[in-house]
C-alpha cells in the first residue's frame, strides 16, 4: 500500500527546479504568506502599470515565472516537455480575464479551438479548459439560470453563446481532446450545467469528451452527480466531472445574507471536505460511466483516491481518473503522483504578462486567505533547500 508520507517527498517533488528557482519560489510564498502585503502589494503594481512604468519585466521574473507557463503557446513548449518527462501532463488555460464585448467572445472561442488543435498534437497534453463566462456575458448566463425574459438582443446573445460552446465541444470531439468547463457562481450555473450536459448527450456517447465542473462546496452536489448519472443511463451517454472543492465562497454567502436566501455552501470546512469525498467515491465507484478529474490540492482526499485505486486494484494511470493542481503549486503531489504513475496534470495557465495580472493577483490573494497552504508550501520547499544543502556538503 502506498504510503502517505510520498507526498513528503521534496525531492521528487522540487525534481524540475534548479536552486535559483527553489530561491525565488521561497521568496515569493514568503511574501504572499504576509497578509498584509498582498493589497499594497496589488495596488501598488496596478499604479505601476496605469502609470506605464516598466515593471513587467519584474512581475516575469517573479511571480508570472512562478505561476504561469509562458506568454504563448509555444513559449510553455518547453515546461510542457520537462514536466512530461516525470510523466506529469498539462493542461494550457489562456488566463486572459474580464473580456465583455461579442467580438472578444467570439475571439476567445477561436482561442479555445487554436488550443484544442495544438494539444491534439501534444501528447502531453490530454484536456483543454473553458470558462462559460469567458464566452459570453454574465448577465445573460444569470438570467437564463432564472428563468427571466431577455430582451431580443440578449436572446441573439445567448444563442451566440450557445453556438460558441458547440463549437468548442465539436472541435474537441473532432481532435479527440477532452474538454473541461469551469464552474463559477451558483447564480448563473445552472444555466452552464445545462448546456454542457446538452453537450455531453451529444459528443459523450462512445467516449468521453465534455467534463463539467462540480464544486463541491455546494451541499446539492451530490444529489446533483446522482441524479446526473441516473439520467445519462436513461438517455445512453456517460459523463465527465472535474471535481473541485470551490472558489468562490466569500462571494457567495455574502450574495445570500444580502439577499436574504439559504447559502448554496455547506456548513463549514469539515462538511464541503465530506461532500467532495462522497462525490470523489460516487464517481471512482461508477467509473463505467463516468470520467473523473480530482482538481484539488487537498493531500486526505488525493490519498483517500490513490488507495481506492490501489485497493480495487485499478491501474494507476486508467484513463478514467485523473488528478490535477495548479501551476507552481503542490508540485510534492503532482510531480509524486506523477512519478508514481497516476495521471497527473499541472493547469498551466498562460498570455502576455499584462493579460494576466488579474489571474496573478488572484493566486496571491487566495495564497494569502488559504494560510494553511501557503505554510505547507513554505515548509517543503525550505525543506528541499536543507536537504539539498546537506546533499552538497
Ligand atoms: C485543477 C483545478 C481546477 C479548478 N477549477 C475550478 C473551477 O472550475 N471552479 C472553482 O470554483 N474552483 C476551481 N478550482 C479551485 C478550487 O475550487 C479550490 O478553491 C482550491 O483548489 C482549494 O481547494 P482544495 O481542495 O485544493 O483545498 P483545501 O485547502 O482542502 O480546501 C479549501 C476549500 O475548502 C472550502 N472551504 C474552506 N473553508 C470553508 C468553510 N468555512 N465552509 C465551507 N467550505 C469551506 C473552499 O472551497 C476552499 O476553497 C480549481 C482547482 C484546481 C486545482
Amino acid at each position: 500500500m502506498l504510503d502517505k508520507k510520498i507526498f513528503s517527498n521534496t525531492k521528487r517533488a522540487f525534481i524540475l527546479k534548479s536552486d535559483e528557482d527553489l530561491k525565488r519560489s521561497i521568496f515569493i510564498f514568503k511574501l504572499i504568506s504576509i497578509p498584509s502585503l498582498v493589497p499594497p502589494g496589488i495596488f501598488f503594481t496596478k499604479l505601476a502599470l496605469k502609470l506605464r512604468l516598466p515593471i513587467e519585466w519584474l512581475i516575469k521574473k517573479t511571480i508570472f515565472k512562478q505561476f504561469c507557463g509562458g506568454t504563448s503557446l509555444n513559449d510553455c513548449l518547453t515546461g510542457i516537455k520537462n514536466m512530461y518527462s516525470k510523466h506529469v501532463y498539462s493542461v494550457l488555460d489562456y488566463s486572459v480575464e474580464g473580456k465583455v464585448s461579442e467580438e472578444e467572445f467570439d475571439k476567445a472561442t477561436d482561442t479555445k479551438i487554436n488550443i484544442i488543435k495544438f494539444a491534439a498534437q501534444q501528447k502531453e497534453i490530454p484536456f483543454a479548459v473553458a470558462k462559460p463566462t469567458g464566452l459570453g456575458r454574465f448577465e445573460i448566463w444569470h438570467k437564463v439560470s432564472e428563468n427571466k425574459t431577455l430582451t431580443p438582443t440578449e436572446e441573439k446573445e445567448w444563442q451566440h453563446i450557445k453556438d460558441r460552446i458547440k463549437r468548442i465541444c465539436k472541435a474537441a470531439s473532432e481532435h479527440n481532446v477532452k474538454v473541461m468547463f469551469d464552474a463559477e457562481e451558483s447564480w448563473m450555473q445552472d444555466a452552464a450545467d445545462q448546456l454542457i450536459e446538452n453537450m455531453m448527450k451529444i459528443y459523450n456517447k462512445d467516449r468521453i469528451i465534455v467534463f463539467n465542473t462540480m464544486q463541491c462546496y455546494r451541499w446539492d452536489r451530490l444529489e446533483y452527480v446522482k441524479q446526473s448519472h441516473l439520467k445519462s443511463k436513461e438517455g445512453g451517454y456517460k459523463l465527465g466531472f472535474k471535481i473541485v472543492r470551490g472558489a468562490y465562497m466569500e462571494k457567495e454567502n455574502k450574495r445570500a445574507e444580502k439577499l436574504s436566501y439559504a447559502t448554496p455552501i455547506c456548513k463549514n470546512k469539515a462538511a464541503t471536505d465530506n461532500t467532495f469525498n462522497q462525490v470523489m467515491y460516487y464517481c471512482l465507484n461508477h467509473l463505467d460511466d463516468i470520467n473523473l478529474f480530482i482538481g484539488t490540492h487537498n493531500e486526505e482526499s488525493t490519498y483517500g483516491a490513490i488507495t481506492f485505486l490501489e485497493e480495487k486494484q485499478i491501474d494507476f494511470n486508467d484513463e478514467r481518473v485523473w488528478f490535477g493542481q495548479l501551476y507552481g503549486m503542490s508540485e510534492n503531489l503532482t510531480f509524486n503522483l506523477g512519478i508514481e504513475n497516476f495521471n497527473a496534470v499541472k493547469l498551466v495557465p498562460f498570455g502576455p504578462v499584462r493579460d494576466v495580472i488579474p489571474y496573478l493577483f488572484r493566486r496571491a490573494q487566495e495564497n494569502t486567505s488559504v494560510q494553511g497552504q501557503t505554510s505547507r508550501e513554505l515548509n517543503l520547499l525550505l525543506e528541499e533547500s536543507q536537504r539539498r544543502k546537506k546533499e552538497s556538503v
